[in-house]
Order: structure tokens, then sequence, then C-alpha cells
């Protein structure tokens, strides 16, 4: 058989199992952010059971034939299944081209809604560092941890008006800080060391860029953090 056939079949019979192990959900709102690098959309997932969340879980949404990317449903409400999903959309890729495409009462289809096992269990305060990427993130963990435990962190914000709107727009304890390096790390680390938090009981979630995670981590190992105080995930390279 050529491999021209073989491949067609091969993805004759993807599309087909793909088609029988897809959710839908639908768009009930998008808003552009605008200065256009940020978009939001509220879903209703018909078949998604929120109850039992208590870890910060993410979406595998299929963005394009055979192509899926990982987005974070926040602010969640178990009652009516609906969520908000924030997309950073500020560089070119399978992903921001999708979300750019959205439009409400559109239907998207998602593979899987896993944990990314990131909790605020067992702690007193909880502080969260990201980039524009992990927005939701960051914010669900907010939902989660509020208020039994003390929340705060930062979120880089490379665009000033995104700055300006994220203070005015979003209740939350989470301070918008200038990106002044590519990754943010430069700029989060300042931030950090000019916070007096203390050692005990205290948790640091840090998601978004893998190179920002990582330097991060490093900074707050230095500083007497132990390995089960910090939860890190790296969501793009
Ligand atoms: C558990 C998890 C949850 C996530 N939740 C969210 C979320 O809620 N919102 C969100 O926006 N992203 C989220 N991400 C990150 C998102 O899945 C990736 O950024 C994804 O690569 C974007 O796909 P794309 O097709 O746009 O770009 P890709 O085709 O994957 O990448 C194209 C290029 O763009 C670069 N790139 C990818 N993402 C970014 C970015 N954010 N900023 C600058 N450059 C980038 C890549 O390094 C590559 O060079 C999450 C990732 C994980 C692992």
């Amino acid at each position: 058989m050529s491999k021209l056939i073989l491949n067609k079949l091969k993805k004759k019979a993807s599309g087909i199992i793909e088609g029988r192990v897809l959710k839908t959900a639908l768009i009930l709102e998008v808003r552009k952010w605008p200065s256009s690098t940020i978009i939001e959309i509220d879903l209703h997932l018909p078949t998604a059971v929120m109850d039992g969340w208590n870890e910060v879980n993410y979406m595998k949404c299929r963005v394009a034939d055979f192509t899926y990317r990982d987005y974070t449903p926040s602010g969640w409400d178990a009652e009516t299944q609906t969520c908000t999903l924030y997309i950073d959309i500020d560089h070119s890729g399978p992903g921001t081209a999708w979300a750019k495409s959205l439009g409400k009462g559109d239907e998207i289809n998602y593979l899987s809604i896993k944990t990314t096992s990131q909790t605020p269990v067992n702690t007193s305060a909880v502080i969260c560092l990201g980039d524009e990427s992990s927005l939701g993130h960051l914010l669900a963990m907010q939902q989660l941890a509020t208020p039994a435990a003390r929340f705060s962190g930062a979120v880089l914000m490379g665009n000033e008006h995104n700055r300006s709107l994220f203070t005015e727009y979003f209740k939350t304890p989470l301070k918008p800080v200038l990106r002044t390096d590519v990754f943010g790390h430069h700029s989060l680390t300042e931030w950090l060391l000019q916070q007096s938090y203390h050692l005990e009981n205290t948790i640091f979630c840090l998601t978004g860029n893998s190179t920002m995670v990582t330097q991060l981590r490093k900074i707050l190992k230095q500083q007497g953090y132990s390995h089960n105080q910090i939860k890190a995930q790296g969501f793009w390279y």
C-alpha cells in the first residue's frame, strides 16, 4: 500500500476515534482585551462535573486537526457548569489562531479535563507567581485557596494598559508586575525580594514559561523554602 493511502487511512481512523472521545463546550461570551493580547472565553460545559474540583485543572482543547493545546478553566460555577478561559494570544501558534477565531455561540471540542495537582490544602498562605499564560491558573488557585488561606502573588504583564485594566476589573490580591526581561524571571524576582514572606506554612505556586518557573524555583530554594513548599509547572518553552 502506498504511503499516501496509508496516511489517509490513518487520518480517517484517528478522525473516527477523535469524534467518539471528544467532548463539547458552548461559548457563552468572548471578551478580547483592548491590547489584543488576551482573550477571555466563557464556556458552558454540559458534561463536566465541577463539584469535586479541588485542584487546579486544565482542558486539552482541540485547536486544529489532530492538534491540542492546554488551557485552564477558572471562575467555575458547579451549578451552572460554566467557567472562563484566559488565553494569551500575544504570539503565533495554532492555539492563538483558534482562540482568535472563536465567537459567542460557537462550540469547541476538548479531549479531557485533568488536574495539575496544584492545590492549596494544608497551608495558611498561598503565593502565586506567573505570566499572562497562567492568568487563569492563578485565578483558579485564588478560588480554591480563599477564604481558608491567605492568598497573594503577582502576574507578569508586558502591556501597560493590561496592568491598569487588571487592577481595575479583577477582585484579586494579585499584583500586575511590569515585565522588563524576555521571560520575566528578573522582574518577578525583583518583586519577590521586596516582599516579606515567612518561611513557615507558606506554599508558592509557579506557572508560566519554563525559564521563569525554573529560575524562580532556584531563588526560592536559596531563600530556604523546601521542595514541598514550591509547586512549579512550566507551561511553554
Ligand atoms: C497545564 C497547562 C495549562 C495551561 N493553561 C493556559 C491558559 O489558561 N492560558 C494560556 O494562554 N496558556 C495556557 N497554557 C499554555 C499553552 O498551552 C501554551 O502556551 C501553548 O503552547 C500555546 O499554543 P499555541 O498553539 O498558541 O503556541 P505553540 O504552537 O505551542 O507555540 C508557538 C511558539 O510560541 C511560543 N509560545 C507558546 N505560548 C506562548 C506564550 N503564552 N507567550 C509567548 N510565547 C509563547 C512557543 O514557545 C513557540 O515558540 C497552559 C499550559 C499547560 C501545560
